[in-house]
């Protein structure tokens, strides 16, 4: 039995005030503790600190939106694992379609941020998904294919361990264009069966694989319900707590 995963992704967004009135929200709501929902949400790298010790004693964990892969040193503007886990994150979101498309990182940097990630102790949610051109060309297994493999290069099962796979459309982000649940479930059971067929079909069961791409209240519960989907990784609905909360009540 997989538990549902809610994560909320901030972007480059809030201010610390905001963003810690809507932690301290989300803290208080005690539906998602109650039905074994686990919440979390990733703030911008400054406020992470702050926003840890909101929800410090709650069941909302917290998240970073990227990582470095190095443990320290010159490495101006970038942060590390150990960094992260100080400031009390406990998962941390690698491979965003934003950083692949905007900051244009590629599966190999991926990769060794993935594995410095798993190796330091972060959890890691691996985010993939296909452009708008590759799904009308047909390809978007391919992409997703392309994804694993790249991002999941010499990580042992037990490694995987610590992964959860957000498939996140990337047509979808953003533009309230989401993805129709037989989409989604099609992509989902896509991902699973590449799971099976480099791990072994018993982690490929276990495994969260999380659906992102303009979840709202009113579609959560559609997509949750889907058989592979596990939850729900949402940017602008995670903003405010009266979005939010009804995506995570959705998973219950
Ligand atoms: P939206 O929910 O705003 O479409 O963003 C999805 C996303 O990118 C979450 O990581």
């Amino acid at each position: 039995m997989r538990r549902y995963l809610v994560a909320g992704n901030w972007k480059m967004n809030t201010t610390r005030a905001t963003g810690e009135e809507l932690a301290g929200a989300l803290a208080a709501n005690a539906s998602a503790e109650e039905a074994g929902v686990e919440v979390l949400v990733c703030p911008p790298f400054p406020y992470v600190s702050a926003i840890s010790e909101k929800v410090s004693g709650s069941a909302v964990q917290v998240g970073a939106q990227d990582v470095y892969f190095e443990a320290g040193g010159a490495f101006t503007g970038e942060v590390s694992v150990d960094m992260l886990k100080d400031v009390g994150c406990q998962y941390v979101l690698i491979g965003h379609s934003e950083r692949r498309h905007v900051m244009g990182e590629c599966d190999e940097t991926i990769n060794k941020k993935v594995k410095a990630a798993i190796a330091g102790g972060l959890k890691v949610v691996l985010c993939v998904g296909e452009l708008l051109s590759e799904r009308e060309a047909s390809q978007t297994e391919a992409v997703l294919d392309r994804q694993m493999e790249g991002g999941l290069a010499d990580i042992s099962e037990s490694d995987a361990n610590h992964l959860v796979i957000a498939y996140e459309p990337v047509w979808a982000i953003g533009t309230g264009v989401v993805a129709t649940t037989e989409q989604a479930e099609s992509a989902h059971d896509h991902l699973r069966k590449w799971v099976a067929k480099h791990y072994t079909a018993a982690f490929a069961d276990q495994i969260r694989i999380l659906y992102g791409g303009s979840v709202k209240a009113d579609n959560a519960e559609a997509l949750l319900g889907q058989p592979n989907v596990d939850g729900a990784l949402v940017g602008g609905a995670s903003l405010k707590a009266d979005a939010f909360i009804p995506i995570i009540d959705a998973a219950r």
